[in-house]
């Protein structure tokens, strides 16, 4: 069976696909009269019946076995891999974003999923020394339980399932509430892991608006959420979460800097910062936001950065030649213009625009500004192809800059000089930190996450890490329970 087979937008709870209630369309960013798909809107009764199905199916999950449950990862990788192109042309029309992209997604996707299958038959518990004969003191990593899932709409493939995948590797049993841009993309993974063999009521998706996330992550029978999304949000789910004891994991925005100092190779650096900035659109949590001059290249950087802008192709991401696709929906689309026009009224001045198509309005011009720190987009995340170049005259007031943000990301530093490659690294307060490599990208079997409000404290995801939040340990007492015979 083929993921067309079941109905485009509907529920997975408890094992069906549920289509009741009212219904909305998914939308295409880049072809508004072609919208992508009908799916139905829950409300917080959808989200409780989805956490009843997580809480029946937690002792059938658990006890399956690490084994069996490592297959049915490694059966979702083959068909990740297998329905790459219809998972990204899905991506695409949702998101936006170009099918490169999108297909990149669903093959990290498989990719997670072999590493996390792999990364549960590792070694995680441990023997201690005890001081009775006989006697044995182990950890067990038992699962957290129910764990509930909120994820955003600018990595629709692969942010789910470098949170899903763990989660049931360990053991857990899913409630997945997605985001509303990408509904169909959603359903489309949910069917993934259900042919790949996940059993009924592991793996529950629910679609519908924030305020079903909210009935969920309040939910007492929830053990643990991880988030990814705006500061706002994720805020508010960390203080209602633990407010009721729950476990939370947070990603959230970023407000990342690249510095570039004089030594630095601009053939390499130009095209890395540009990526970096206006890629899929600037609507990557790791985006490039700020561009620090440091010393005299700043007026050659500047005329490189402004020519690399001018040329980046806007469009369709259906269509081969774009570079940059639209952005994801038309409110999102005004917010990053109202940041704009907030910067230029503060005294931004715009170095740059790219040319954009006239089919939607959806599609919005990279645009690299120059200013001064006081600006608000300086330290204010705006989600789109902005970025904002400011010139410093020192190595300390570059790192002191960089650092001079709510935000700790990633941050990238373009250097030849192996001297302040080893003074940046110790001195960036980044969760990511990037030498003469954009401040976006990350490899899936490597910890991903943000110091400062960028990230909450649970352990990193992605990673050998991911494996830590999503189970519990206990230290487990074993005696023989007789009198030693050879005593
Ligand atoms: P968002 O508005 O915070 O939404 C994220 C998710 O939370 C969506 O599924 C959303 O549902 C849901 N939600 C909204 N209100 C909720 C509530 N009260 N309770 C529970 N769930 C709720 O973020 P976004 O606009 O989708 O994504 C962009 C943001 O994500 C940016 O700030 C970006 O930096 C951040 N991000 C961070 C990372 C990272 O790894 N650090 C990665 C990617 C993105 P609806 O869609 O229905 O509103
Ligand atoms: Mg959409």
């Amino acid at each position: 069976m083929t993921m067309t087979d079941s109905p485009l937008g509907a529920h997975l709870i408890g094992g069906e696909w549920i289509t009741a209630g009212p219904t909305t369309t998914s939308a295409n960013p880049a072809r508004p009269d072609e919208p992508v798909g009908e799916h139905p809107v829950g409300d917080a009764s959808t989200a409780a019946d989805a956490v009843t199905a997580a809480v029946d199916a937690k002792r059938m999950w658990r006890d399956m076995g690490y084994k069996r449950r490592a297959e049915i990862l490694e059966a979702a990788a083959v068909l990740f891999d297998q329905r790459a192109d219809e998972l990204a042309m899905l991506a695409t029309m949702e998101e936006g974003k170009t099918l490169g992209e999108s297909r990149g997604e669903a093959v990290l996707s498989a990719e997670t999923c072999r590493y996390q299958a792999a990364i549960v038959k590792m070694p995680t518990e441990r023997i201690y020394p005890t001081a009775k004969p006989g006697e044995t003191i182990r950890t067990l990593r038992a699962p957290l339980g129910v764990v509930g899932i909120v994820t955003p709409w600018n990595f629709p493939i692969l942010i789910p399932v470098w949170k899903i995948a763990p989660a049931l590797a360990a053991g857990n049993t899913v409630v997945w509430k997605t985001a509303s841009n990408t509904p169909l993309t959603s359903v489309a993974i949910a069917k993934v892991f259900e042919d790949a063999g996940v059993p009924a009521g592991a793996l529950n998706l629910i679609l519908g608006p924030g305020s079903m996330g909210g009935a969920m992550i309040e939910d007492e029978r929830v053990d643990g959420v991880t988030f990814t999304g705006s500061v706002p949000v994720g805020f508010g789910i960390r203080d209602a979460v633990t407010a009721r004891n729950g476990r939370v994991q947070l990603e959230l925005g970023g407000h990342n800097p690249a510095i570039v100092f004089d030594d630095a190779d601009l053939d390499v650096a130009v095209p890395l910062v540009v990526a970096g900035a206006m890629g899929s659109t600037g609507q990557k949590c790791t985006a490039t936001r700020r561009i620090i001059a440091v010393g005299d290249v700043h007026d050659e950087l500047v005329d490189r950065l402004v020519a690399a802008v001018k040329d980046l192709r806007i469009g369709d991401g259906q269509d081969p030649n774009t570079a940059i696709g639209p952005i994801v929906a038309q409110g999102a689309r005004d917010e990053v213009a109202a940041g704009l026009d907030k910067a230029v009224s503060q005294g931004a001045e715009v170095l740059a625009t790219a040319s954009t198509p006239d089919t939607s309005s959806c599609f919005f011009a990279p645009t690299l500004l120059s200013g001064t720190t006081e600006l608000d987009i300086w330290t204010e995340e705006v989600f789109g192809p902005i970025s904002t170049v400011v010139r410093v005259d020192s190595e300390d007031e570059a790192f002191e800059l960089a650092n001079a943000t709510e935000f700790g990301l990633s941050a990238s530093v373009f250097t030849t000089d192996m001297w302040r490659v080893d003074r940046a690294v110790n001195e960036l307060e980044a969760g990511i930190i990037k030498i003469n490599a954009p401040t976006t990208g990350s490899e899936l079997h490597v910890p991903f996450g943000g110091e400062k409000s960028s990230s909450g404290h649970a352990p990193r995801e992605q990673g050998d890490t991911a494996h830590d939040f999503f189970t519990r340990t206990r230290s487990v007492y074993i005696n023989p329970g007789t009198p030693n015979p050879r005593a």
